[in-house]
């Protein structure tokens, strides 16, 4: 069974070796059994029901929430020569008839359907007259109240336990958190599924979180780096998205807006010139971002901060989907936090509710004023340890310089009280400063004991302190929108003098440092040309089949063949991401244009040397033919040379179906001792089979007969 996996894996997605638990999924579900998976985005979950799709009989029905989302898989899958296809609305009645005619051919592998569509008692008595192969429910979070995707429609797929009981069905999300899991379980009547759980990290994406200054300032200089890459940039309003998507553009930065109060038709078209232009920015609020499947998201950066450790993982986790160097990047400032605590103060709900989402608040706030490495505390809110810091974030990188800020928190703190627990933080900066002004004098705060006793640290300093104390909960905002601090109880007992309180320093923003992350160095200068000569050919091509262009390669693959140089089309092959389909339709090209570029003739190549790999890759001999341009009764002949010197088993060489082999072996060996040469077999066999693939399988036997 896994044999036939690997072989699916690389001759159809052209991959090498299975990632994580993928191997052990597939073989439980190839096998029949259910399954829950919970993998991070880019983990790879698609291949967790394609590959067991393509090993087993029947038709397998895929669920999922959008549109989009469907609409790429079934594109991938169709340039990997899979056929598949999304049955939703945008159809019209006839082409709908025409699909569902396919399907009961037999001609369809994967269908692709919205949940309510799935249910309808028309499209469920259509399955029940099929084979159906298995059942995968992607997005599978989507079931849980709990979450913040639920989807009433969701609910009704656990009936599928019920109507298709031999049918295995396969769960998968991204979202990781046990309550969530438990309720998928629950609702879709998981219980006999057995539970594949990954590890949450992200190990390509870059953290780093900045203090918030001067906020477009600090956004550019993040971009300089990162010229011509796609990313997402969060902001919390429209008119933000709005203002900040102009200011890019007129800074040389194309950027589109998106947000929840753009006409339908615009969002549309922005998401999709995201995912089908290169290096564009989406700025957008979080109404962006389910269902964008885009691989090639290079960054994700937040100008405002999400409420939750749940939203900034899901969100940054856009990034970095095809396991090359990615970067979440966040400017997070004072406003932010006040901003957030007046929404939770005002929003509906009850007590017990506000209660948890302040708590979420807490620990996002936490890993803004983090000290230790944010990876193993961003982990470790998920449940999941992390034995060693990961060298992969900005504090394992810079280094944190903390220092011990227990009195001046309380000057702070009784700055604070002695001025009425009111005024915002520029007012209490003044005081502290013992800055002489007219709102200092209108209120008669130069009398107090605290004015002026904070001059040993400078503005930014105090105003990083008071940032931190409410993060930490020690002061709160009063949030009736004037932004004044109050004491909290949280900090009696560091006015008493019982704790003390170790700070972090923010890095001072205009210091230069280095980039640790690798993103924008993905390619070298030196081989900037190149890239871009094999990035305009993927476009085209993109074009041309109307598909974005991560789904002609994708770029870890388009970087493997700019480092792996391939000379020829069996070269080529060995690339992982270049799947037999692929192979043949697009390898010329790009050859040609590595070999363009590189400035190198193309190398004559021996044919017999090619066609071993090619068929390696999986190709037919049709395809081959094709391929190095000879007749198909040239390669059989060709293929049975080489299984005879044992350079290819016969299985590499042709796709034979079992009964026939079993025919063909049969006629050979009905004789006794010697092989009776094929043209003795012609006759029996006829037109129905060619007689190349009687050398060949007359070639494995002798090899067989001869070891
Ligand atoms: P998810 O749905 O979990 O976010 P995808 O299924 O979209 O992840 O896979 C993410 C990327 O990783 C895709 O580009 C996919 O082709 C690639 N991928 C998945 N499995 C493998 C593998 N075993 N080897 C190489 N690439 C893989
Ligand atoms: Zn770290």
């Amino acid at each position: 069974m896994l044999e036939q996996a690997q072989r699916i894996l690389k001759e159809v997605f052209g991959y090498d070796a299975f990632r994580g638990n993928q191997a052990a999924i597939i073989e439980r579900v190839a096998r029949g059994g259910d399954a829950l998976v919970l993998m991070p985005t880019g983990g790879g979950k698609s291949l967790c029901y394609q590959v067991p799709a393509l090993l087993r009989e029947g038709l397998a029905v895929v669920v999922s929430p959008l549109i989009a989302l469907m609409e790429d898989q079934v594109a991938t899958l169709d340039e990997l020569g899979v056929p598949a296809v999304a049955l939703n609305s945008t159809l019209s009645l006839d082409e709908q008839r025409e699909i569902a005619e396919r399907i009961r051919q037999g001609g369809i592998k994967l269908l692709y359907l919205a949940p309510e569509r799935l249910v309808q008692p028309r499209m469920l008595a259509f399955l029940q007259r099929l084979p159906i192969g298995l059942f995968a429910i992607d997005e599978a979070h989507c079931v849980s109240q709990w979450g913040h995707d639920f989807r009433p429609e969701y609910l009704q797929l656990g009936q599928l336990a019920e109507l298709f009981p031999q049918v295995p069905r396969i769960a998968l999300t991204a979202t990781a958190d046990k309550r969530t899991r438990e309720e998928i379980v629950q609702r879709l009547h998981l219980e006999n599924a057995e539970r594949f759980l990954s590890s949450f990290d992200r190990p390509n994406i870059f953290y780093r979180i900045v203090a918030k200054d001067q906020p477009r300032k600090q956004l550019l200089g993040f971009l300089a780096e990162r010229r011509g890459d796609a990313g997402i940039v969060y902001c919390m309003s429209r008119k933000k998205v709005e203002e900040l998507a102009a200011f890019l553009s007129e800074q040389g930065f194309p950027a589109l807006p998106y947000h929840a109060g753009l006409s339908n038709e615009l969002r549309t078209l922005h998401q999709k010139r995201f995912l089908n232009e290169e290096g564009l920015i989406m700025v957008a609020t979080i109404a962006f971002g389910m269902g964008i499947d885009k691989p090639n998201v290079r960054f994700v950066a937040h100008l405002d901060l999400p409420k939750s450790l749940e939203a900034y993982y899901q969100e940054t986790g856009r990034a970095g989907r095809d396991g090359l160097p990615a970067d979440a990047w966040m400017a997070y400032g004072l406003q932010d936090v006040i901003f957030l605590k007046q929404m939770l103060n005002n929003s509906e709900g009850d007590e017990r509710h506000k209660r948890i989402e302040q708590h979420k608040l807490d620990a996002m706030l936490a890993l803004c004023e983090e000290t230790r490495c944010r990876r193993q505390a961003l982990l470790a809110y998920f449940d999941e340890e992390l034995a060693k810091p990961c060298g992969h974030c900005d504090n394992c990188v810079d280094g944190v310089q903390t220092w011990d800020a227990t009195e001046a928190a309380r000057q702070a703190l009784s700055a604070i009280y002695r001025s009425g627990q009111r005024y915002g933080v520029g007012h209490l900066v003044d005081i502290l400063l013992g800055r002489d002004n007219d709102k200092v004098r209108g209120l008669g705060h130069q009398h107090l004991s605290v004015f002026g006793v904070g001059k040993a640290h400078g503005e930014g300093e105090w105003r990083t302190l008071f940032r931190q104390l409410v993060a930490r909960g020690l002061a709160d905002v009063d949030l009736d929108g004037y932004g004044g601090l109050r004491l909290n109880q949280g900090c009696r007992a560091l006015l008493r003098g019982e704790v003390r309180l170790e700070l972090r320093r923010d890095l001072k923003p205009q210091a230069p440092r280095p980039t640790a992350s690798a993103a924008s160095q993905l390619v070298r200068h030196d081989e900037r040309e190149q890239w871009e000569a094999l990035r305009t050919l993927r476009r085209r091509l993109a074009e041309e089949h109307s598909v974005p262009p991560y789904v002609i390669f994708p770029d870890a693959t388009l970087l493997e063949m700019l480092r792996s140089r391939p000379r020829s089309l069996s070269e080529m092959a060995r690339v992982n991401g270049v799947g037999a389909r692929k192979l043949e339709r697009y390898g010329e090209a790009f050859l040609e244009v590595l070999n363009r570029s590189a400035g190198a003739p193309k190398p004559v190549t021996d044919l017999r040397h090619e066609l071993v790999s090619l068929a390696r890759a999986g190709m037919t001999p049709a395809q081959i033919a094709r391929q190095l341009d000879c007749t198909e009764k040239n390669v059989y002949s060709l293929l049975a040379e080489a299984i005879v010197r044992r350079q290819l088993t016969l299985e590499q060489a042709l796709d034979l179906p079992e009964e026939l082999l079993g025919e063909i072996h049969d006629a050979f060996l009905d004789g006794d001792g010697e092989l009776p040469p094929v043209a003795a077999l012609a006759e029996q066999f006829g037109e129905r089979v060619p007689q190349g693939v009687l050398h060949c399988v007359r070639a494995a036997l002798q090899t067989e007969l001869d070891p």
